[in-house]
């Protein structure tokens, strides 16, 4: 997906992020075997998932149509 960022201006992807950390995932993991195991599953659900701008990780963005997109390789701007 193509984004407009809100935040710092950024065009181009948007990144898959993932909720919550890798180190408390394995911490859970190594403590209590059953919530690590939930929090793993929750972090790969689409509910744990989220697009973001790939510069400065906001979700304060804008989609970009194809068309838009198109026109912004052509001419390196964007019509808003
Ligand atoms: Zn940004």
């Amino acid at each position: 997906m193509k984004i407009v960022c809100n935040a710092c201006g950024y065009i181009g992807d948007a990144k898959e992020m993932t909720k919550g950390s890798r180190k408390k995932e394995m911490m859970l993991w190594c403590c209590l075997v059953l919530p690590g195991l939930l929090y793993t599953l929750w972090r790969q659900s689409s509910d744990g998932r989220y697009q973001g701008c790939a510069r400065c990780r906001s979700t304060d963005f804008r989609p970009l149509k194809r068309k838009e997109w198109k026109q912004y390789e052509r001419s390196g701007q964007l019509a808003f």
